[in-house]
């Protein structure tokens, strides 16, 4: 039964541009599967239904660019959705609104500068040691992207005071996480630095790069997180967890993030949106070009719903339950006696509990 966009009221709305890219990072989840550019007119709709929302409801309004591609491969369409947005909050004289993106940083120095202007966050992908950065993220035509990358990260962390890195961790790199800070720390200065886990989903399954054992990974993350206590000219985090915890926050997958696609479907999970076999999976709803309005399936939502709550039913016991964002992109399907079955990458969650029973020491200790 689908029924009207009335009924769902998201103020957050992520725009995933076009799948193409400039990189050929060796752990890409995406497929780059298809050539489509979203639709002008659909983002221009996703926007303001989401700004409006925030309008009527006085909550933040939140527009990300974020890639199963590159998003300022689409640049036209980029700067002319930023515009839209500012022209909204023009109109409806209403100024509480970020616009953030996740960038690779492979672009021309007037973009960089460009989205260093206009953007009011930056995240960064970039791996930060040459050797890493060129091993991990070549070019679409296999050149080095070190130069380019360092040069727009210096532009974004002068300019943009909300710019943050994020760095991938892998088998390659997982030794060098100190060095990594004290790098960033010298070249950088203080720009926040998440450290995210390779997770084998999507396209990079099959790939021939792997992450870093566990116990290894956690020994080295909590090495380079003391660093960085007593090192306060840069600043690190896991990707999965907060810094602080946090107490009876509303996890996402209840309210279902508003994210459209290229071809101008909603999916509620990016990783395994990637996942070709079950792209439709996480899918509940559509752009309609013949009459320019979304077509929100609200029966798929709620099984949506009641699939992430099982998948993520073990964390109300979970000793890292207040810190964990539940974000996660290894959630694994698999089809057993023609049902699917879900579940969560357990490597990921004993990571996690051991960071977050780190993250609970340091606090007794300023607590005592
Ligand atoms: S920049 Fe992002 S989308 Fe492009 S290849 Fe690398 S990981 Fe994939
Ligand atoms: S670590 Fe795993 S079980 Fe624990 S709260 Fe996070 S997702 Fe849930």
């Amino acid at each position: 039964m689908a029924l009207t966009l009335m009924e769902y009221r998201p103020t957050k709305v992520t725009l995933n541009l076009t799948e193409l890219c400039n990189c050929d990072c060796r752990y890409c989840y995406s497929y780059h599967s298809s050539t489509n550019f979203l639709d002008i007119e659909c983002a221009k709709s996703a926007i303001r239904f989401a700004f409006t929302n925030s309008v009527s409801s006085k909550k933040h309004f939140f527009l990300r660019y974020y890639g199963t591609g590159e998003p300022t491969i689409a640049w036209d369409l980029l700067t002319k959705t930023v515009e839209y947005t500012k022209s909204l909050s023009q109109k409806y004289n209403y100024t509480n609104y970020g616009i953030h993106i996740c960038t690779n940083g492979v672009m021309c120095q007037s973009h960089a500068m460009w989205l260093a202007n206009n953007m009011s966050g930056i995240n960064l992908s970039f791996d930060i040691l040459e050797e890493i950065q060129n091993i991990h993220r070549p070019a679409k035509n296999n050149n080095d992207t070190f130069d380019i990358v360092y040069k727009n990260a210096k532009v974004f962390s002068k300019y943009n005071n909300n710019t943050m890195f994020r760095t991938t961790i892998t088998k390659h790199n997982v030794n060098r996480q100190v060095e990594t800070l004290e790098y960033a720390s010298k070249h950088f200065g203080g720009v926040p630095i998440i450290f995210q886990l390779l997770y084998k989903v999507g396209a990079c399954s099959t790939k021939d790069i792997y992450p870093p054992d566990d116990i290894n990974f956690i020994k080295k993350f909590i090495a380079a997180h003391r660093y960085f206590i007593k090192n306060k000219n840069v600043q690190l985090s896991y990707s999965e967890l907060r810094d602080f915890p946090l107490e009876n926050f509303e996890h996402h997958y209840l309210t279902l993030p508003f994210s459209v696609m290229p071809d101008g479907s909603i999916i509620a999970n990016f990783g395994q949106s990637q996942n070709l076999e079950y792209k439709n999976v996480f899918k509940f709803g559509e752009w309609n070009p013949n009459n320019l309005k979304f077509q929100i399936d609200y029966e798929k939502m709620e099984k949506i719903k009641a699939i992430c709550s099982k998948i993520f039913s073990e964390c109300e016991f979970c000793s890292c339950n207040s810190y964990c964002y539940r974000d996660r992109s290894d959630i694994f399907i698999r089809k057993e006696n023609n049902k699917l079955e879900f579940s969560l990458g357990k490597v990921g969650c004993k990571i996690s509990r051991e960071i977050g029973s780190y993250y609970n020491s340091i606090l007794s200790n300023l607590k005592n």
